[in-house]
């Protein structure tokens, strides 16, 4: 955050503040993809399970490769918070930070969520989600961030002095431990930022502090992901609810999302494959 300046502006200030802005990863070059093998794929798919994760609380899930899961809103505005790991290795994982440094702050359909360094490559693709609409409002928030991190029971402890069991980081490593057997010490080395389904956020024009508004989801909404590879999903449902007022609390009302599952007519993904993982390697140094 700027605080006041300590520092005279030089002569030539407004000379060096309207350089123009260069895009730091254009994406034209990332890996073209068959977005018509999507649409193909969806039009075949068939719900083939569905899970609740009840409020306050996290589930974790597992999908396959080849297959699409929608998180949906089901009895009331509710934000969800998802970590993704690869099923094979937990230290392949979702990476929040270069996902917007790709696709920008706010994920929408097309985007896709990348996995960490040395893998980096696409976990999943997001095929469709019934809130494209919103944009981005007057206060130049979105949905759908990857700009919060997840609440957690330390920032709350920092800021406020008390503990609170139920935050998003603390739901999503018991939900992690219970699925793989991992000790909670264990699990919530794995716990990573997350992508903030439904969640309405931006930046405030003045000081660019991060804020939350209380997201436009309704029941029946959803977002939709194609599955890249195997993998291992953790969804919490934040104790914010609708993220309207305050997180990291008993006060807000919060209600279950829930996970469907779908699977598409193979033929209809004839030829496709997953992706690589990421062809450099740090042993082609000298
Ligand atoms: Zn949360």
């Amino acid at each position: 955050m700027k605080r006041t300046a300590e520092n005279k502006a030089p002569v030539d200030a407004d000379v060096r503040k309207s350089v123009k802005p260069v895009i730091c990863y254009p994406i034209e070059t990332l890996p073209l993809q068959d977005t018509s093998q999507y649409a193909a794929a969806r039009a075949t798919m068939k719900l083939t399970g569905e899970m609740i994760v009840p409020p306050r609380d996290a589930g974790a899930f597992r999908v396959t490769a080849e297959s699409f899961f929608r998180i949906v809103s089901v009895d009331g505005p509710q934000v969800g918070d998802l970590n993704l790991w690869a099923q094979d290795d937990l230290t392949e994982r979702f990476y929040s930070g270069k996902t917007r440094a790709l696709h920008g702050t706010h994920l929408s359909t097309g985007d896709r969520m990348w996995s960490s360094f040395p893998h980096m490559r696409p976990m999943a693709t997001i095929t469709h989600g019934t809130l494209d609409w919103y944009g981005f409002d007057a206060d130049g928030s979105g949905v759908h961030d990857v700009i919060g991190t997840r609440c957690d029971p330390y920032t709350n402890r920092l800021l406020n002095g008390s503990n609170y069991h139920r935050c998003c980081h603390s739901n999503l490593t018991r939900a992690l431990a219970a699925e793989t057997g991992l000790s909670l010490q264990q699990a919530e080395a794995h716990v990573h930022d997350v992508l903030n389904i439904f969640m309405c956020t931006g930046f405030t024009h003045d000081t660019h502090q991060y804020f939350m508004k209380a997201s436009p989801v309704r029941p029946g909404d959803f977002i939709e992901f194609f599955a890249e590879i195997d993998l291992l999903g953790a969804l919490s449902t934040c104790p914010g609810g609708d993220c309207g007022a305050e997180h990291s609390s008993d006060t807000a009302n919060c209600y279950p999302l829930k996970i469907e599952f779908y699977h598409p007519d193979p033929k209809a993904l004839a030829g496709w494959s997953p992706p690589e993982p990421s062809a450099y390697s740090l042993s082609q140094r000298g």
